[in-house]
């Protein structure tokens, strides 16, 4: 198969309770069209973790006869915050919890467990450079994008000339805590919202579940007495299902995610200022919806999106396209173009 397909790349997407595993050959081409999920085991500790990850491998291999000897190199994508050379922080991370991973060198562990070449990037980087693919293809290198993704937290990516930007410290792209205008967002008496990071009024504080049950809900269930939302008594369920709210065009949600758009749409009007990207990019739950709420919430989001008449006339807001799927393909694209441009991918380690 080798020499009728030439080399593969795999994909590793680590998650908090599985990996996502597929595989890119060297023309560019996925061999798998869906989510090949086992359990990531991160909970077990690194030692347990590695080895799943190289289960997930074996196992896309199997489903797809892909010989082991095919694979030069492999991509992983993890939640962070990590290096850019994908240490685990050492003051820990929400998804690897025990001790034994804090400042653990995850991708060094699985190179040496595997003897390939394993090039890292944060997961919220990896669906970033997907997203950028899908929508430039072969043009990917003379175009700039930034990608907001809204989950638990808000993630973030920037893409410049088709490649992750990394920052000195592994650290940019981190779009959740940068900190936005709060003025006319917030309503006549609102706390400011506090971010898990410690700062006050980032986009995360808003534009994230964590800032729905942590500062949009607890405020406006202040101003919609008795919602029914103000009888679950968990905060994280409550805040869980504001979605389905929106959905039904109930006011206190609408409220909630107007708040959110706001607060994208001013995350954006920085990042045009700062980086003038072609499209700017938003994926996650908020947008994961039915057609019709989806369309107000990008509408919101566009309408709070200043950009200079020149800018408007180039510059696109776009989903990020199968998000499930981005991180390990996004992982394994920067896999095979840190392999076809060795020296580059070295001094972008
Ligand atoms: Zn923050």
């Amino acid at each position: 198969m080798e020499t009728s397909r030439g080399w593969v790349v795999v994909g590793i997407d680590n998650g908090g309770t599985s990996n996502n595993a597929t595989i890119l050959d060297a023309s560019g081409r996925f061999l798998v069209d869906r989510l090949v999920e086992m359990p990531s085991l991160v909970t077990e500790g690194p030692e347990m973790a590695v080895d799943a990850m190289a289960e997930a491998l074996d196992n896309v291999l199997a489903l797809t006869g892909t010989p082991p000897n095919a694979v030069r190199g492999v991509g992983l994508d993890t939640p962070g915050p990590a290096s850019a050379a994908g240490v685990i922080s050492s003051k820990g991370a929400t998804n690897f919890a025990q001790p034994a991973w804090r400042g653990f060198d995850v991708r060094g562990a699985l190179e040496a467990r595997l003897g390939l070449p394993v090039i890292y990037n944060n997961d919220a980087n990896a669906a970033a450079l997907y997203a950028h693919h899908v929508r430039f293809g072969a043009n990917a290198a003379g175009h700039s994008s930034i990608s907001a993704i809204v989950g638990t937290g808000l993630g973030g990516g920037v893409i410049e000339a088709g490649r992750v930007v990394k920052g000195a410290a592994g650290m940019a792209g981190e779009l959740g805590h940068v900190q936005i205008p709060m003025y006319g967002l917030l309503a006549e008496g609102q706390p400011l919202p506090a971010c898990n990071c410690g700062f006050v009024g980032d986009a995360e504080s808003v534009a994230s579940l964590t800032g729905i049950e942590r500062n949009l809900l607890p405020y406006w269930l202040t101003r919609f007495e008795n919602h029914e939302l103000s009888r679950i008594a968990d905060p994280k369920e409550a805040a869980k299902l504001v979605r389905a709210y929106g959905e039904r065009e109930d006011p206190l949600a609408l409220k909630i995610f107007e708040q959110q758009a706001i607060a994208i749409g001013r995350l954006f009007t920085i990042a045009a200022n700062f980086f003038d990207p072609d499209t700017y990019f938003l994926g996650g739950g908020v947008v994961e919806t039915t057609p019709r709420f989806r369309q107000w919430f990008l509408g919101m989001v566009r309408e709070h999106t200043a950009l200079r008449e020149e800018q408007a006339r180039v510059a696109t807001l776009a989903l990020v396209p199968d998000l499930d799927m981005a991180g390990a393909r996004g992982a394994a694209i920067a896999a095979l173009e840190a392999l076809q441009a060795p020296v580059r991918a070295r001094t972008s380690l």
